[in-house]
């Protein structure tokens, strides 16, 4: 009997993706389109025409990794050094 405390994703933040129907990146909606045990589908409506411009699939793995992990840092690229005798 465990009381599990469901964590909330009021926070995830509204992105823009491209619209084929609006020929620009539009804010996006974002729908629970189904929930499988292991893992949630989201699509993603226009907020303008609303037509599915994406989905997303979320897992629980994903979930927690996001929480866990540290945003990526972009990787230096770092010019080799093409010193040739
Ligand atoms: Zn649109």
């Amino acid at each position: 009997m465990g009381n599990m405390s469901q964590p909330q994703f009021e926070n995830f933040t509204a992105s823009s993706l491209y619209c084929k129907k609006c020929k620009a990146a539009m804010p996006v909606r974002e729908r629970l389109l189904l929930v499988l045990p292991d893992r949630e589908l989201y699509d993603y409506l226009c907020t303008h025409c609303a037509s599915s411009v994406g989905q997303r699939e979320v897992t629980a793995g994903d979930k927690l990794m996001a929480r866990a992990a540290a945003p990526r840092r972009a990787r230096r690229t770092m010019a080799p050094r093409g010193v040739m005798p």
